[in-house]
C-alpha cells in the first residue's frame, strides 16, 4: 500500500463511539490495533503508535520506545483507545478492556 500524508485509511468504525478507525498489526507480535486515521505531527510524542507501509496491503505498525524512536519513513498515529470517549477502549489484541 502508499502511505499517503493525509491519513489511513479508515476501513472501520469504532463500536462503543462510532468514529472511523484503521486497524494496524502490531510488530513484531502482530496483533490488531485500532488507530485513529489522522496522522499526528512528527513531534507528538503523545501519539506513539509508528506507522510503515507493507507491501501486502496492512498497516504494519509499532509501538515508540525511548530505545526505538521515530525512524525515517515510519508516521505517527494516535491509538484509538487514548482518545475514544467510550468508558471502555480496545486493548492491542482488538477486544474490549475495561478502563481501570
Ligand atoms: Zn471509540
Amino acid at each position: 500500500m502508499t502511505l499517503t500524508t493525509a491519513g489511513l485509511p479508515a476501513t472501520s468504525r469504532c463500536t462503543r463511539c462510532g468514529q472511523p478507525i484503521a486497524w494496524g498489526l502490531t510488530l513484531p507480535a502482530r496483533r490488531r490495533m485500532p488507530i485513529d486515521p489522522q496522522r499526528r505531527p512528527d513531534d507528538d510524542h503523545t501519539a506513539n503508535i509508528l506507522v510503515s507501509g507493507d507491501p501486502h496491503g496492512s498497516i504494519l505498525c509499532r509501538v515508540e520506545s525511548r530505545a526505538e524512536p521515530i525512524r525515517d519513513g515510519e508516521r505517527r498515529y494516535m491509538p484509538h483507545w487514548a482518545t475514544c470517549p467510550a468508558t471502555n477502549f480496545y486493548d492491542v489484541d482488538g477486544t474490549w478492556r475495561p478502563r481501570k
